[in-house]
């Protein structure tokens, strides 16, 4: 078999998980497999990077941000090369650029546009084991890109499928997909499996342990993944298509993001094409929006407008806002940056109802105080007060009864 092994930044924490991970990735190949290795930068490291360069630019550019933080999974992937060696096995480490990662032009926050992998073919040819620098790649011009926080399991997912793996593993500092955060839950359980589309839900809505994209691309393209931990031995989780038994369970998993800012405009003058100014402009920006709700007055005449955009991006969308608001003579604009939002996820929810109000009764009943509200298919969300986070998130795993029994 052609395995893909990804291993995020707390497998590669220092010398001695470096080490351990060689082992793994020994015994695998010894086992009678080829192994291609994607390593993350060493925990902490990447927001290490990010906070340097605050310290000495207050603006600082994407390109150079990009060249400096590509730099960590170097570091990472050049060690784990030579552990493996170390260990009697052939190893050569390569970056995103010499993996022929070939990226759009969006720096920060590239898309991979095709994966020239004629070099890595050879060296797997040849016995090698593959270590790639995660997180990076290359413009056709040669600027180094990286794809965006978390990046490091697309990485592995792209190179699985250009290689056409057999499987691709994501190994982290947990046994696999919990029904939620097992960090902030203790009686959170382990699933055996879950579909890409809850998988995606999850990711968007703050379960960091898979990046969105990363299982985006797998269910595009197929490609077999399984998260486990890189600390044991245990079964993982297997990310796959829908089946029928998925269905019968309502609510697979709970998911909270703190990384979310409220913006709202008071008293826009109502009347059409308005929404349509203010978000385009904020589109432009490159500004994700997340929710919108709109309030219009009883007598027509004004409305609110609320959204919520990534903390990261909160002072040039308000920013951006306050041009809007004077442009508009809209009466006033209000920040919140102490919310965060919590969702629950299930493709369940497709033939049940009542869901939702079951979920805002259970906050109700906890005095949890709900500011906007999203649903889609398979999910709803609730914008709440940043200091009730953990507990919403308690009380609904609770209430769906996710807890290992
Ligand atoms: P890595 O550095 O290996 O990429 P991450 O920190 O990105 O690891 O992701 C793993 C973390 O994701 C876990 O430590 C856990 O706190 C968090 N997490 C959030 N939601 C979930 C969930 N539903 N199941 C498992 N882990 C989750
Ligand atoms: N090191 C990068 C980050 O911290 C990429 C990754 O870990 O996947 O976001
Ligand atoms: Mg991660």
């Amino acid at each position: 078999m052609l395995i893909v092994q990804k291993y995020g930044g707390t497998s590669v924490a220092n010398a001695a998980r470096i080490k351990a991970v060689a082992e793994r990735v020994v015994r695998t190949a010894r086992e009678g497999n080829k192994v291609v290795v994607v390593v993350s930068a060493m925990s902490g490291e990447t927001d290490k990077l990010i906070n340097l360069a605050h310290q000495v630019s207050a603006n600082p550019k994407e390109r150079e941000m990009d060249l400096l933080l590509s730099s960590g999974e170097r570091v990472t992937s050049a060690l784990t090369a030579m552990a493996i060696e170390e260990l009697g096995c052939k190893a050569t480490a390569f970056t995103g650029r010499q993996m022929g990662i070939i990226t759009d032009k969006v720096h920060t926050r590239a898309r991979i546009e095709k994966i020239t992998a004629d070099r890595a073919k050879k060296a797997l040819a040849d016995n090698y084991i593959l270590v790639i620098a995660g997180f990076q790649g290359i413009t056709e011009t040669e600027e180094v890109t990286t794809l965006g926080r978390g990046g490091s399991d697309l990485s592995a997912v792209a190179i699985a499928s250009a290689l056409d793996a057999d499987l691709c593993e994501i190994y982290t500092d947990v046994d696999g997909v919990y029904t939620t955060d097992p960090n902030i839950v203790p009686d959170a359980r382990k699933l055996d499996k879950i579909s890409f589309e809850e998988m995606i839900e999850l990711a968007s809505l703050g379960a960091k342990v898979l990046q969105t994209r990363s299982v985006e691309f797998a269910m595009k393209y197929e490609v077999p993944l399984v998260v486990r931990s890189s600390f044991n031995d245990n079964p993982g989780t297997l990310v796959t298509k829908e089946d029928k038994e998925m269905e019968r369970v309502v609510v697979s998993g709970v998911a909270y993001d703190k990384n979310q800012t409220k913006i709202t405009l008071t008293g826009v003058p109502d009347r059409p094409g308005i929404a349509a100014t203010i978000f385009k402009r904020i589109a432009d920006a490159g500004i994700i929006v997340d929710m919108i709700v709109q309030n219009v007055s009883i007598d027509g005449k004004e409305a609110d407008i609320s959204f919520t955009v990534p903390k990261t991006d909160s002072k040039k969308a308000l920013k951006l806002t306050d041009e809007i608001a004077r442009e508009l003579s809209a009466r006033g604009v209000a920040v919140r940056e102490d919310i965060s939002k919590i969702s629950i996820v299930g493709v369940g929810m497709r033939t049940h109802s009542g869901v939702a109000a079951r979920m805002f009764e259970t906050l109700a009943k906890h005095g949890i105080n709900i500011i906007m509200i999203s649903t889609s298919e398979i999910k709803v969300s609730c914008i709440i007060d940043l200091k009730y986070t953990e507990l919403a998130v308690r009380v609904l795993h609770e209430t769906f009864e996710l807890a290992l029994k």
